[in-house]
């Protein structure tokens, strides 16, 4: 008995170290229709507010990249204006960046609203989805806000339009899901090395973000006709007092189009200006960890939506 154990243990092959498995990483877009959750889905993904986030349509304009890293690899994440029709020249512009998310890239995640009925809309994007040839994760968001079977029939219906990857219902405002989300994601990516240093979050410049995060709290404190007329640029950064006393000084001027979009804005007394100032002031302090001054004008500027300078400057160039 024992010399046959020796005989077998000498034609094993030699164990294998337990290895760690290799990494993977690659590029993710994030696309859909607007509302439906594209932003909140990379913050709550990164733990890091990247994208701003609201209720209101077209808040994304630019593709804003967030970067994932994790001890199996790292994803590269691309969140994008929602889909739709373009109008303006600032439409336009946002919809060539839907069609370079869908150009390359490893992977899309398809999120759709659960709670909105199948349209010409989500038609629409699903046939972008299919002309890209790229795979595809089909991401049912916004399950905090029905019943469990009716994600069984949306389901049912996505599987016999498209053939995705895989599907997962999701809230992107609670979290539920997001793990499976992400495992599945790493499951999907080449294996390879990270692309960016560990601790590196996004592309977007600190200057981008912080009139990013001003636009935010405009569009929370005003109603519909603002969104698509509001636009931030910061005029002075001035860093001189960041060694000594860690603070940050910007001046940042809220375009409108109209005087009395420029009244909302102030609002009574300054009251809503002051609002916007202090909530911005407070996400800006938190994304680059240092404190802030910031000083918010108001100015009128009549069709900047056609202005190829502005947009420029808003990072809207072709
Ligand atoms: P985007 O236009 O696709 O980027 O959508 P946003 O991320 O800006 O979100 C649009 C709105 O939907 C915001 O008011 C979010 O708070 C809300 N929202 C996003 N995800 C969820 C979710 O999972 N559940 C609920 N109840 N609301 C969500
Ligand atoms: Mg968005």
């Amino acid at each position: 008995m024992a010399r046959k154990k020796q005989a077998d243990s000498e034609i094993q092959p030699a164990p294998v170290p337990a290895e760690a498995p290799a990494r993977k990483s690659g590029f993710v877009s994030i696309i859909g229709r607007t509302n439906v959750g594209k932003s909140t889905l990379l913050n709550q993904i990164l733990r890091h507010k990247v994208s701003i986030i609201s209720d209101k349509p077209q808040t994304t304009r630019t593709r804003i990249m967030g970067v994932h890293t994790e001890a199996r690899g790292q994803v590269v994440f691309f969140d994008t204006p929602g889909v739709h029709k373009p109008g303006h020249e600032l439409n336009r512009r946002m919809v060539q960046h839907i069609h370079d998310a869908l150009q390359g890239g490893d992977l899309l995640l398809h999120l759709i609203d659960v709670t909105q009925p199948f349209g010409q809309g989500e038609q629409f994007t699903l046939d972008l989805v299919k002309g890209s040839g790229v795979k595809a994760v089909l991401v049912i968001n916004k399950i905090d806000l029905i019943r469990k079977g009716k994600i069984l029939e949306v389901i049912d219906h996505y599987r016999q339009m498209h053939e995705y990857a895989a599907i997962i219902p999701v809230s992107a405002l609670t979290g539920d899901g997001m793990e499976e989300l992400v495992d599945e994601v790493f499951s999907l990516l080449p294996e390879g090395d990270l692309l960016y240093d560990e601790d590196y979050l996004t592309n977007c410049p600190d200057r981008f973000m912080a009139a990013e995060f001003v636009r935010e709290k405009v569009l929370r404190h005003t109603r519909q006709e603002l969104p698509f007329t509001t636009a931030v640029l910061v005029e002075l950064w001035d860093e001189s007092r960041l060694e000594t006393d860690k603070l940050l000084r910007i001046e940042a001027t809220i375009l409108v189009e109209r005087d009395s979009q420029k009244a909302i804005i102030i609002g009574r007394q300054g009251q809503k200006l002051k609002e916007i100032g202090t909530e911005a002031r407070h996400d800006i302090e938190i994304h680059l960890g240092v404190h802030v001054f910031l000083g918010l004008f108001v100015k009128v500027k009549e069709n900047w939506r056609n202005n190829p300078t502005i947009l420029q400057q808003l990072g809207l160039q072709q």
